[in-house]
């Protein structure tokens, strides 16, 4: 992993939990309101930290913190993303894992094999704007193949509290070894509860009500979705130092319009 920052403590990246931050070199989008332009831009990269030293720090760090939060840049484009965050599991830790959705594959293998314990996929806009505000050329396909993995983790999950409802797991387990009613995968997934949230950063330049619909429509039946506010503070393109900002009001009208779609939806305001 090319590793730019560890933030050793933090209350809020993780739900609930007490978590150190690790921050990946590198992103395939260019987001122009991007609060972390030195993680994106290669004339900002900073000096790299050696995973050695990551993995020392999170030793003594044992029974001290909770999880582990991976974010970037974008975390998925380093090929040994899987193995990262392998070795951070065996240590004990929960992990979260940030991503932009543009490697599905990867997603669905981390899900499948139970390493994460939470993840967060951005939702740039709706499909049609999905470029626009990305600043690049994307693979919607791609896009769409994440939500869909994510979503589904509902369905896996849906699957086991209605068979735990029904009966007793370790019979279920059985059942599910002697390859009987339920299938390989459904095994994999009854045995981990993973949480996870689409968020979305609004902007007046890229997102309106109508917008605000189609990011519904497109993670439709998503159990949480966080509306985070823009500030114009530290940004990837200069120019968006200037772009203005929601208010309040406005977040909660778009938070309400979310709703009709996704079971959840709260406002991060920072
Ligand atoms: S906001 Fe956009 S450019 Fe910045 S790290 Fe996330 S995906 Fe990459």
């Amino acid at each position: 992993m090319v590793i730019g920052g560890l933030q050793k403590f933090s209350l809020i990246d993780y739900p609930h939990k007490i978590s150190a931050i690790i921050f990946t070199i590198g992103c395939n989008f260019r987001c122009p309101f991007c609060h972390n332009p030195e993680l994106v831009n290669p004339k900002l990269y900073p000096e790299k930290i050696p995973e050695k030293d990551v993995f020392e720090f999170l030793k003594n760090r044992r029974k001290k913190l909770d999880a582990v939060v991976i974010t970037g840049g974008e975390p998925s484009l380093h090929k040994d993303l899987y193995q990262f965050i392998s070795k951070i599991k065996s240590m004990g830790f929960l992990v979260k894992l940030d991503t932009n959705g543009t490697n599905p594959h990867i997603l669905s293998k981390l899900i499948k094999d139970n390493l994460l314990d939470y993840l967060a996929m951005d939702i740039k806009g709706s499909l049609d704007k999905y470029e626009e505000i990305a600043g690049i050329k994307v693979n919607l396909e791609n896009i769409k193949e994440s939500v869909k993995i994510i979503l589904d983790i509902d369905k896996s999950q849906g699957t086991k509290d209605i068979l735990n409802k029904k009966t007793n797991l370790e019979y279920l387990n059985k059942k599910v070894n002697a390859n009987t009613k339920v299938n390989a995968d459904i095994k994999v997934n009854i045995n981990k509860k993973i949480q996870y949230e689409f968020r979305t950063t609004v902007l007046p330049k890229f997102h309106d009500k109508n917008e605000i619909h189609k990011i519904g429509k497109l993670v439709s039946g998503a159990k949480l979705f966080i509306l985070q506010k823009f500030y114009p503070t530290k940004t990837l393109d200069l120019e968006f130092l200037k772009e203005s900002q929601f208010s309040n009001n406005q977040m909660l009208k778009f938070k309400r319009i979310l709703e009709n779609y996704v079971q959840k939806c709260l406002i991060r305001w920072k």
